[in-house]
């Protein structure tokens, strides 16, 4: 599953790009067991499944060989970071593979930058946040339900930092001013607010589609799933998106034409959404599109993806 690998030469190479809590895993489980043949399915089909993330480089790693996706290029921490297998890493613009066979790229800022420019605006403002690295471990457990390994995986942050804003609206607006001042960004995840460098989810995926187009010469049809408000930007620069519906009353709503919303949350609303896009005959995907209203749920095949 590179870009080199071969599809079908009647229709342009597909990538998928997908959140992860609340969309491929299950808010609350973190299970994807119900999207296994769809997994399957695209792998056999040459189609790399890319996670995009606000989870971390360490957490991602376990996780996409757990997913069979190690062939896949991911995107960590909203957009802060992508990791590039060797097939599409470029031998000139990106350093040298680690002992893991990937290239990392920094799409964002330094962590270091993000926690002092949150410590000035603390104090500055005099508003109550919790980040992430502040946290005890326990209690990290306790707020996302994570095992206590994954946890400490989760605290390994490189460009972004999550935190628990504990005020509301009003000095939420200033505090996110100020972080603008600065070239940060401040975006809503399905458990934390994340502060990032000027960049996010859509501006990695529209980074990793370029690079594709730049490696294999062909514009790749793309599809994207996402179920909070941090997956916006991304669901934007695809020509296809679903909105999972979420474990939260957040309001999801892309500028997205081509836009499916999911009955189901989590893995199931997940393979929903695949069996809507991609579910019948993708070799003719205009057809799925015009037969459709384009925001009203279909029907729901279960069971194995035909
Ligand atoms: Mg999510």
């Amino acid at each position: 599953m590179t870009p080199s690998a071969a599809s079908p030469s009647a229709c342009p190479p597909r990538l998928v790009f997908t959140d992860l809590d609340g969309s491929l895993l299950d808010h609350h489980s973190y299970d994807w067991e119900p999207a296994r043949p769809w997994l399957a399915r695209l792998k056999a089909e040459g189609v790399p499944v890319i996670p995009v993330t606000s989870k971390t480089r360490s957490e991602i790693l376990p996780l996409r060989r757990e997913l069979g996706l190690e062939d896949a290029p991911f995107i960590a921490e909203n957009g802060a970071l992508a990791g590039l297998p060797l097939a599409w890493s470029h031998a000139r613009l990106d350093r040298g593979p680690g002992p893991d066979g990937l290239a990392i790229r920094t799409l964002g800022v330094d962590i270091g930058l993000i926690r002092q420019r949150l410590a000035v605006w603390r104090e500055r403002l005099g508003v109550r946040f919790t980040t992430m690295s502040e946290m005890s471990l326990e209690a990290l457990v306790d707020f996302t339900g994570l095992a206590e390994p994954q946890a400490r995986l989760a605290r390994l942050r490189e460009g972004s930092e999550p935190l628990i804003w504990e005020e509301g609206d009003e000095p939420l607006a200033a505090f996110c001013e100020g972080l603008e001042g600065d070239g940060l960004r401040l975006v809503r995840g399905g458990r934390f607010w994340h502060v990032t460098g000027d960049c996010h989810k859509g501006s990695a995926v529209a980074w990793l589609i370029e690079r594709f187009e730049a490696l294999r010469g062909h514009r790749p049809r793309t599809l994207a799933l996402g179920d909070g408000p941090n997956d916006i930007a991304m669901l934007e620069v695809v020509d296809q998106a679903v909105v999972i519906r979420g474990c939260h009353d957040l309001e999801v709503s892309p500028d997205q034409a081509s836009l499916y919303r999911s009955l189901a949350t989590g893995p199931d609303g997940w393979v929903e959404g695949m069996e809507h896009w991609w579910g019948r005959d993708e070799r003719r995907p205009s057809s799925v599109e015009e037969g459709r209203p384009p925001t009203e749920p279909g029907p729901r095949e279960d069971g194995v993806p035909a």
